[in-house]
């Protein structure tokens, strides 16, 4: 039933939902021709269905773990939730400057939601942001040019003395 079957009469290119072209078999025997195309054009073709697929799960791993995203909220973020009618959890995240807004089944989920979007809309990556400390570093590279003044020609004339001795 439905099934197509006799001879491949045509194959048109036909573009699909992912703008890619690609042949659209035309059976003999095909009562559902048209719907097969309408699904045909509606649909990706498979190589974008598994680049989709990688990208959304390169973009699930690349969201910090819940520690690390509420590890990079500055001091002062503030969190307010609010229980709704529905039974769900609305919340907002303020810090920084940056305001975010989740919705969640419960506090817990809604909470690492916030941080997780701040975060991403912050654009912070988590190595980025773990590494202030390299700030520090060229003050301690001015300190030598200090050390250097007291150098004077007197003290160095008086030094030949201890030969004697
Ligand atoms: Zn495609």
């Amino acid at each position: 039933m439905g099934v197509p079957s006799g001879e491949i009469v045509a194959r048109p290119m036909v573009a699909r939902a992912c703008g890619c072209e690609q042949e659209f078999q035309h059976y003999a025997v095909d009562k559902y021709r048209a719907q097969r195309l309408a699904k045909f054009q509606k649909t990706r073709c498979s190589a974008c269905v598994a680049k989709l697929n990688e990208e959304q799960r390169l973009a699930a791993a690349a969201l910090p773990s819940k520690g690390e995203a509420f590890q990079q909220l500055p001091t002062g973020a503030q969190v307010t939730m609010t229980r709704r009618p529905d039974g769900n959890w609305a919340g907002t995240l303020i810090a920084g400057g940056t305001t975010v807004e989740a919705v969640a089944d419960g506090p817990q989920g809604l909470a690492v939601s916030l941080a997780r979007l701040w975060v991403s809309a912050r654009g912070a990556k988590p190595a980025a942001a773990a590494k202030p400390a390299a700030v520090a570093k060229p003050a301690s590279a001015a300190k030598p040019a200090a050390a250097a003044k007291p150098a004077s020609p007197t003290t160095g004339a008086a030094k030949p003395a201890p030969k004697s001795g």
